[in-house]
């Protein structure tokens, strides 16, 4: 199993950097988890066929995590899709995807394949060879976080979240946790309130499950401030990493 960033900024992106995004392989099929940019292209960027795609987790109903979703779609329809294609999602954000998708009329469109929805509030879910894990963090909106295992391998996704104790006890160990920072701890309070974690508390995160790697996504906009952000991180878990796009984890 490997896991690709195909985006890793928070709402503003940046020159060459689209919001944060991923896509998990294992064994010639994908996952995708929430749709930015241009995913299909962001796909061929990392050499993944987009016809492995096998299902697409949409965390929650935010803006940068979801407006590619119509685009998606069409493109894999151009492509001469006829496989069902699995959308997971909470109970909300289905039914907002559901309107975007019926915007575009997409399922009118001739042969377009079918759509299979999984919607799930907490629980198991496989995807091709993927164990996923799905469980609720704290946003704004009702938010989904990811547990995916393959064989003896466990990544953990903490999409925009505000930091907690109270995590599953199935995340702990993680060989990599992927989880947001929207900025320095001296503005904990702010971001909180917004819904959102510092560099510190990605980092405590990191310790509380014991996990094994950090990767700092949904960047501010600024890349001047990258540095400062994985050095308050690293001061507390040392093996912190800023984000890189299209490389294996
Ligand atoms: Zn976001
Ligand atoms: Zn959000």
């Amino acid at each position: 199993m490997n896991a690709y960033l195909l985006g890793y900024t928070g709402s503003m992106q940046r020159r060459g950097v689209s919001n944060t995004s991923l896509a998990v392989t294992a064994e010639g099929r994908t996952l995708l988890v929430d749709l930015s940019g241009s995913p299909v292209q962001a796909l061929k960027e990392a050499d993944i066929d987009p016809a492995t795609i096998a299902g697409v987790l949409l965390t929650h109903t935010h803006i940068d995590h979801i407006y590619a979703l119509p685009s998606l779609l069409h493109q894999l329809w151009l492509g001469g899709r006829t496989e069902p294609l699995t959308l997971i999602a909470n109970g909300p954000t289905a039914a907002f995807a559901k309107r975007l998708i019926a915007l575009f009329d997409l399922e009118r469109k001739k042969g377009f394949f079918p759509l299979v929805w999984h919607e799930i509030e907490e629980g198991d879910l496989t995807i091709g060879s993927l164990s996923l894990r799905l469980f609720p963090v704290i946003h704004g909106v009702p938010t989904l976080g990811l547990s995916v295992q393959h064989h003896d391998k466990h990544i953990v996704y903490l999409a925009d979240t505000v930091y907690t104790h109270m995590w599953p006890s199935y995340l702990q160990g993680a060989d990599i946790l992927i989880h947001e920072v929207a900025g320095l701890s001296e503005k904990e309070e702010t971001l909180a309130g917004k819904g959102h974690s510092s560099a510190r508390q990605a980092a405590q995160c990191a310790l509380d499950l014991k996990a094994k790697r950090l990767i700092l996504v949904h960047l501010p906009e600024d890349p001047k401030d990258d540095e400062l952000l994985l050095k308050e991180a690293q001061a507390l878990f040392a093996p912190s990493e800023l984000p890189r796009l299209n490389v294996p984890y």
